[in-house]
């Protein structure tokens, strides 16, 4: 899961990257609306945590310009406290969400969870595919029901494929979600950690399908 962080003063922005962070995303971090807009118009991500006051060109008007372009990521807006006619601008703008500052990081991480598998189309913390379930509350893979050691890395993979169970998804979008701009994308280093993943899951909760990507089937019990 990847997510795009716009926020222009430092300290809110490193509290919310470290928060995101640990809990398992990747994050790409903006401090100015431009930055914003160009890169939420050009990468494909999974959430963004917008302000909106901001450098160069505000919050409102880059979340206005990416829906008229047709960028339907989830995106929550944060908001002053106690400011409700930014909240309304916001939502009416196309925020699927918002956040009064100061928020607890806790907060910022359920609206987080709630969003993405919103996303998604799952409307539980609990998502399963065949014997192969994830637990989005508490980080975790279970198998049968007993729980897997996983790595960030592992976890955030395994996260993607089953937010997007019954779909094959490319390798490229893959890398493109699960590394940050710093990491070399190299699809030789996903399919050794699929490989790696199979050992753990069992050889077939991941299917590669040649050519196309990768795949966990949405397979009944
Ligand atoms: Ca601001």
């Amino acid at each position: 899961m990847r997510l795009l962080i716009v926020e222009d003063e430092p300290r809110i922005s490193e509290a919310i990257k470290a928060a995101l962070e640990a809990a398992g995303y990747t994050c790409d971090v903006t401090a100015d609306g431009e930055d914003a807009w160009f890169r939420g118009d050009t990468d494909a991500y999974d959430l963004v945590v917008l302000d909106l006051g901001l450098p160069k060109l505000d919050g409102l008007t880059v979340l206005k310009r990416w829906r008229a372009a047709g960028r339907n990521m989830p995106v929550l807006v944060l908001t002053a406290r106690g400011a409700w006619p930014e909240r309304v601008e916001g939502i009416d703008a196309g925020a699927d969400d918002y956040l009064a500052k100061p928020f607890r990081s806790e907060e910022l991480l359920a609206r987080v969870r709630a969003l993405i598998r919103r996303a998604a189309g799952h409307a539980n913390a609990l998502i399963t595919a065949g014997d192969l379930s994830l637990d989005t509350r508490q980080m975790r893979i279970f198998v049968a029901g007993e729980p897997v050691q996983a790595s960030p890395l592992e976890y955030r993979l395994v996260a993607y494929l089953m937010h997007h169970k019954g779909r094959v998804v490319p390798a490229h979008e893959l890398i493109e979600h699960l590394y940050g701009d710093d990491d070399a994308r190299n699809a030789n280093a996903l399919e050794a950690l699929i490989m790696r993943l199979r050992k753990k899951l069992g050889p077939d909760a991941i299917e590669t399908r040649r050519g196309f990507g990768y795949l966990v089937p949405d397979a009944a019990p």
